[in-house]
């Protein structure tokens, strides 16, 4: 996305009253976009934005300089990692970048506690097949727990083996189970009324969890041809929500997705 699109984009969503943004992308890192420092010092010039983040696997975070990092004004990142060692992590996530990951980890930390955690750095522990007692006791992962607050060891115990395969996009090991399919006729999926999401090339969508390409009937227009309170309010949304809700047609890409959320939302209450 050009800065002028995203320039657009924001200054729409400040008139709107966002305060929340995230730099998600669909499969992907935000970290490997050269002008993600650039868009953030843009959308947190607002006093409006109150928070800012990304989520990230850190595996590209040394590309940037800390105190440019620091002075863009994110105030959360969430990490995807495992904290046991190079093979169990390439098990995982399928690449051999555990000593990058946790350089740029073990940085991050640092800085932020020296800066007195401006940032909510949020760390997640994918699982791993090896006794939970062997992550906790690993090196890496003790060094890690050492520079924050988070209780590691208990989200370790707590851990079971469901993940989200992205809709059949990424291939499991076979230590892992895909998240079951809940049964979605009956409501919508919360993520449907949180607010909308702005693809690279400008698309928006209802929800950008599944729509890799930016293709799928969850789409609503476009930032350059449509303002954002159109699409947020018009009758493309609309008519996604009650046909699920009344008509139980449920959009195609909604049907086979792992990250269905069944929470009731205020809007969608029948009336
Ligand atoms: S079911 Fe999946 S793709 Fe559909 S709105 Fe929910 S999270 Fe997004």
């Amino acid at each position: 996305m050009g800065m002028d699109v995203l320039k657009k984009t924001v200054d729409e969503s400040i008139r709107m009253g966002v305060s929340h943004y995230d730099f998600f992308v669909t499969i992907g890192d935000p970290l490997l976009d050269p002008l993600l420092l650039e868009r953030a010092r843009y959308v947190r010039s607002f006093a409006q934005i109150r928070d800012m983040g990304f989520s990230s696997t850190l595996q590209w975070l040394h590309l940037f300089d800390m105190d440019q990092f620091f002075a863009c004004g994110f105030t959360w990142v969430h990490v995807s990692t495992t904290l046991s060692g190079p093979e169990t992590y390439h098990e995982f996530f399928g690449v051999d970048k555990y000593d990058l990951m946790l350089n740029n980890l073990l940085a991050l930390l640092r800085e932020n506690n020296l800066r007195g955690k401006p940032m909510v750095i949020e760390i997640g522990i994918k699982p791993t097949p090896e006794p939970r007692r062997q992550i906790i006791d690993h090196p890496d992962f003790r060094l890690v727990q050492s520079l924050t607050d988070q209780d590691l060891a208990a989200m370790v115990m707590r851990e079971d083996f469901f993940v989200c395969d992205w809709g059949g996009a990424v291939k499991l090991p076979e230590y892992l189970r895909p998240l079951p399919l809940w049964p979605r006729e009956h409501r919508p999926c919360y993520r449907l009324f949180e607010g909308v999401q702005i693809f690279s090339n400008g698309k928006v969508g209802a929800c950008a969890c599944r729509d890799f390409e930016a293709s799928s009937e969850l789409i609503l227009g476009s930032v350059q041809e449509n303002t954002l309170t159109e699409m947020w309010n018009g009758e493309e949304l609309a008519r996604i929500r009650s046909n699920w809700q009344t008509g139980r047609r449920v959009p195609e890409i909604c049907s086979n997705c792992r990250s269905y959320d069944p929470r009731v939302h205020p809007a969608s209450k029948t009336k």
